[in-house]
């Protein structure tokens, strides 16, 4: 069994955290070999609350479908042996008999030979008839005949009894899943409910002291509960019954009371947050209390996922997700999903996949599976798998990621144009009308808002200026924004495009000094000024931007040889600058003017850039590009770009 743990290599600080990493397959199965066999509770469901659910029995129907002689269509019924003469020279006349067999009508006349009775498509075939003639096959003599000139064969547009269900067929398995399909055929045999597999009650927690419930106003320091949201629509999209029991601070005794109140009430429990092995980290201490065989595994060589905590307790099982929303979720997923759907008796997920190629290197830790949300777009031999650049605890990166890739625990990459194979969050591919790949812009939304509302979708991965220009060299995207500014000709965008790019114009984006409105040691000064009054005062701490930023060239510009406590924090945004400077952490930084003034924060206006769009001219009679183009010169973007503080070239 020890052959396949990984011992985990570190300082002891590290090792006192996840003594035992288990590798995702064997904590999976172990966590499995635990739980399973187990009975699967049953219940009741009326017809309409079945669905969704797997049936706990087999159906056998009591009657016969259709539960008589049926005819299809509406027409005649006669005995076919009376046609056995007919032909278009030769009609035979029929006497109809004095009834009409209408859906819902017992038939209560014998048709005897040279005589017919009207009957309408579903009405019973009445005794002596063993045929249906169509009444566009026939012709009517006066009110009380009508001939034929075809013949027809026994059985003709009858459906015999039974012949679509018989009594005593097997109707539907045990397991079938109840879709709408499998509700007519139940209804097409009288059964108004059905016994399934009881949908596992699966109790959810959200452990933090840090967390607020969406709604509430937050509070300083604090954060959304995200998990509480993502988990409890998870269980119910594989077959659970969640009861979220909300976030509970980080307080043993009350988290205690809580999780036993759950595990009393439900099958299973999923807690999230907590999971290291740190002070502040409670739940995993409580579980070794509320039932054998407790913990089964807390480390997991998985990417994002390390810390989760499997556990069974007493037969139920107990898990701790990691904190993170992504690694929540992905956890979740691969981790609890297979056992929550063999709880609800229902079939493992069947994800869609599909071929892609990586346009760029990914890296990877070895000894951890590893999951790497990706956008798909269309290259031009097939789909291009980018990775999305955010963090574990960006979660944003789910709604814009078309999927995942899984990198094995033995490898270091995936090297760049390498095929792989991408497991999709949605039953398709859904491949984006129009592809922006660069620097991102809030300015951005504004212009492609028109065409989200003429239906074409808009893919736009941030990933830089020079990642968004490398791609549309590669002819990966239609448009690559990009604000670059080249120091020799002092000039922006142009002198970087080439051969097959063209250069559309943007807007200005306002670069300059933000500080917080009352800090009256920057009023009234300009740029250099106010650059100059930071570099006084060693009390003052500025807030720098990354290597590679426009913003970045700009400050350096400015601050000369200069190293100012806080030079080291370099955030990637320009909304991260303007929350160090609003939440105090430093006291002045670069950002746009938009954002400045988003932020409520004084700002000293600098230098505009240029923001631009590198137009791929292969691609530019697409309609989805046409349209970008049409509202990027509209009215509309140009009033709403200049109401957000940009400058429309
Ligand atoms: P923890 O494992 O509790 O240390 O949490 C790791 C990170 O995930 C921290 O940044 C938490 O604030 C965050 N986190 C934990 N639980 C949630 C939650 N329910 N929603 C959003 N973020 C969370
Ligand atoms: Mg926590």
């Amino acid at each position: 069994m020890t052959d396949t743990r990984i011992q985990k290599k570190g300082d002891s600080f590290e090792q006192d955290q996840f003594l035992t990493i288990l590798s995702r397959e064997d904590a999976l199965a172990r966590f499995e070999a635990a739980l399973f066999p187990r009975a699967i509770a049953s219940e009741g469901r009326s017809l309409a609350d079945a669905l969704g659910q797997a049936l706990a029995t087999d159906i056998v129907s009591l009657i016969d479908v259709p539960p008589f002689d049926r005819s299809n269509v509406d027409g005649f019924a006669l005995r076919s042996a009376d046609l056995a003469l007919a032909g278009e020279a030769t009609p035979i006349r029929f006497v109809l008999n004095d009834e009409i067999i209408a859906c819902g009508t017992a038939p209560v006349q014998i048709v005897s030979s040279g005589t017919a009775t009207s009957i309408a498509t579903g009405g019973p075939v009445p005794r002596g008839a063993d045929a249906i003639a169509m009444v566009e096959h026939t012709q009517p003599v006066g009110e009380r005949a009508i001939e034929i000139r075809r013949t027809a064969s026994p059985g003709q547009f009858v459906s015999y009894a039974g012949s679509d269900i018989a009594r005593g067929e097997t109707l539907l398995r045990a397991g079938t899943v109840i879709g709408s399909r499998e509700i007519g055929m139940l209804a097409a045999c009288g059964i108004a409910e059905v016994s399934v597999a009881r949908r596992p009650r699966v109790a959810v927690i959200s452990t933090g002291d840090e967390l607020v419930q969406p709604g509430l106003p937050l509070r300083p320091a604090a954060i959304y509960d995200t998990n509480g949201a993502i988990v409890t629509a998870a269980i119910r999209e594989n077959g659970g019954e969640p009861v979220f029991l909300g976030a509970i601070p980080d307080v043993e005794s009350e988290l205690e009371a809580t999780m036993r109140e759950a595990l009393d009430s439900c099958d299973m429990l999923v807690l999230s947050g907590g999971t290291s092995k740190g002070t502040g980290d409670v739940s995993h201490r409580i579980i070794a209390r509320l039932g054998e065989p407790g913990i089964i595994a807390h480390g997991v060589a998985l990417k994002p996922g390390k810390p989760l905590c499997l556990a069974v307790c007493d037969g139920k099982p107990v898990v701790i997700l990691p904190g993170f929303p992504t690694s929540a979720m992905f956890t979740f997923h691969d981790m609890i999903v297979p056992v929550l759907r063999r709880m609800a008796s229902l079939p493992s997920r069947a994800d869609a996949k599909v071929a892609a190629k990586v346009p760029v290197r990914i890296a990877s830790e070895i000894g951890r599976t590893e999951f790497v949300m990706v956008s798909l777009v269309e290259g031009a031999d097939g789909l291009i798998a980018y990775p999305s650049g955010k963090g574990s605890g960006a979660i944003t990166s789910f709604a814009q990621a078309d999927g995942f890739l899984r990198i094995n625990a033995l490898a270091n990459q995936i090297s760049a144009g390498t095929e792989t194979e991408v497991t999709l969050f949605t039953p398709h591919v859904r491949v984006p009308d129009l592809v922006i790949v660069g620097s991102h812009c809030t300015g951005l939304d504004l212009v492609t808002a028109p065409l989200a509302r003429a239906s074409l979708a808009v893919r736009s991965i941030s990933i830089g200026s020079l990642g968004g220009l490398a791609a549309a060299r590669r002819g990966e995207c239609d448009l690559a924004p990009i604000h670059l500014l080249d120091e020799a000709t002092e000039t922006y965008n142009a002198p970087f495009l080439v051969d097959g790019l063209e250069l559309i114009p943007g807007w200005r984006r306002m670069q300059g000094i933000v500080f917080r409105a009352d800090d009256t040691r920057f009023e009234g000064m300009n740029a250099q000024e106010a650059v100059r009054a930071a570099l006084a005062d060693p009390t003052c701490i500025m807030v720098n931007r990354n290597q590679g930023a426009g913003t970045r060239i700009l400050i350096d510009r400015l601050l000369g040889a200069a190293r100012p406590d806080g030079y080291w924090n370099q955030p990637r945004s320009h909304n991260a600058v303007a929350a160090a400077v609003a939440q105090k952490r430093a006291d002045w930084g670069m950002t746009i003017a938009p954002v400045a003034h988003a932020a409520r924060l004084g700002f000293i206006p600098l230098a505009e850039e240029h923001y631009d769009f590198a137009l791929v001219t292969a691609r530019k009679q697409r309609p989805a590009v046409q349209a970008f183009l049409a509202s990027l010169a509209s009215d509309e973007s140009r009033v709403a770009l200049t109401r957000a503080g940009f400058r429309p070239a």
